[in-house]
């Protein structure tokens, strides 16, 4: 395994992370903790969490973890997160994830999710912020960090306001021109920066055909070419994969072993070979959760990635029906239009125009069926 220092911290970081917001059945928290358990094992020491992944158990699977962890002798840094603006909230919530993850001090902190420049703001004038600097003035926290989901130039107001040690920012050869700027003004200013849904949120490696111009080389498999991409980045420090299972762990860290930097040539390939589209994708974050009409936004971005795909509506129906057991769209007529979920959607996508076409996708099928 490589390890990389983050920025300015001292600290040297596995360049395959553990991300804490994908397992497969968090209800059983011993069988779970052993996926980052074995992440450990295999070199990984950069443990990704936070509060609410995994039906809000993913602190509690990685705290079991890091305890044999530490029986076993095995270096881990621990990342968690709080999207509060308010300074006591976010005081708790720090409290709240020591308890939780069973240790004293947090290696990186994050201001979780920033969303806006106006977001961002509010979590100055809300007190998170100056929370934050005063946990690690205390010792609770050892570096602080932000979480953002903004625009490269929006993000260079971030680096520059000079709170946070690093940054984590969703990338991936899918959608790097949209991003590296603001990777490069991280590493600028000696940060460092680890990266969330390297395989776009699962879509890379679940449509092969359509992501296969990421393989630049020769029986270099897909999950390689695109974490490859990821780490081999300048100014990239870690690549965080969400582990569903022991056997992603294994063949996440087996494509870390052999990862090879790509060349100048190799990336201008890819760019050059990146269609339009692929910054549309829902990446299944759920950020956007918590709908006062109680709407499952997710479901239906995540049915309209397949549309996306495919060109053909039958597939997001299907998807809506068969995976999520959406049999209709009559859940969107609760939908009041607050904008809610567009605010805080990390890939500002128009959600509400996807509404009204996904709508049409089920009125033009039953159309076709009564026709029939
Ligand atoms: S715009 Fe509609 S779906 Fe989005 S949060 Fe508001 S009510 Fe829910
Ligand atoms: S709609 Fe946006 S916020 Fe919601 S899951 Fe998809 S990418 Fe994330």
């Amino acid at each position: 395994m490589i390890y990389r220092e983050y920025g300015k911290t001292g600290k040297k970081i596995s360049i395959l992370g553990a991300g804490g917001m994908r397992y497969s059945d968090p209800s059983k928290l011993d069988e779970m903790a052993m996926v980052p358990l074995e992440a450990a094992r295999l070199g990984v020491n950069y443990f990704d969490t936070a509060p609410y992944y995994c039906d809000d158990k993913s602190e509690d699977i990685l705290g079991l973890a890091l305890a044999q962890m530490r029986r076993e002798n095995l270096p881990y840094y621990v990342s968690t997160k709080c999207g509060e603006a308010d300074g006591d909230a976010m005081r708790q919530s720090i409290e709240r994830s020591l308890d939780r993850l069973g240790i004293e001090k947090i290696t990186f902190m994050h201001c979780w999710c920033v969303t806006s420049l106006g977001d961002f703001a509010n979590r100055e004038k809300g007190g998170a912020i100056k929370a934050l600097l005063k946990a690690k003035d205390e010792g609770l926290v050892e570096h602080v960090v932000v979480s953002a989901h903004l625009s490269s130039d929006e993000m260079k107001t971030v680096i520059d306001a000079g709170y946070f040690e690093g940054m984590t920012i969703g990338f991936n050869a899918a959608n790097f021109p949209y991003r590296e700027k603001a990777i490069a003004d991280a590493a600028a200013n000696s940060m460092g920066v680890s990266i969330m849904n390297p395989l776009g949120g699962g879509e890379i490696m679940e449509y092969p055909d359509r992501f296969d111009f990421i393989r630049t080389r020769e029986k270099q498999s897909l999950l390689e070419a695109a974490l490859h991409f990821v780490m081999g980045h300048k100014g990239v420090t870690t690549a965080l994969v969400g582990f569903r299972s022991l056997d992603d762990v294994r063949s996440a860290a087996a494509a870390a072993e052999s990862f090879c930097p790509l060349s100048e040539t190799e990336l201008a390939t890819i760019k050059l070979r990146l269609g339009e589209g692929f910054n549309s994708l829902c990446t299944t974050c759920n950020y956007c959760s918590g709908c006062p009409r109680g709407i499952p936004v997710v479901k239906f971005m995540e049915a309209y990635n397949k549309f996306i795909f495919s060109k053909d509506p039958k597939e997001a129906i299907s998807r809506l029906k068969w995976h999520w057991d959406i049999e209709n769209p009559s859940l969107l007529d609760a939908c009041i239009g607050c904008e809610m979920c567009e605010q805080k959607c990390t890939q500002h996508l128009p959600i509400l125009a996807r509404f009204d076409e996904i709508q049409d996708m089920f009125r033009k099928a039953s159309e076709e069926v009564v026709a029939q």
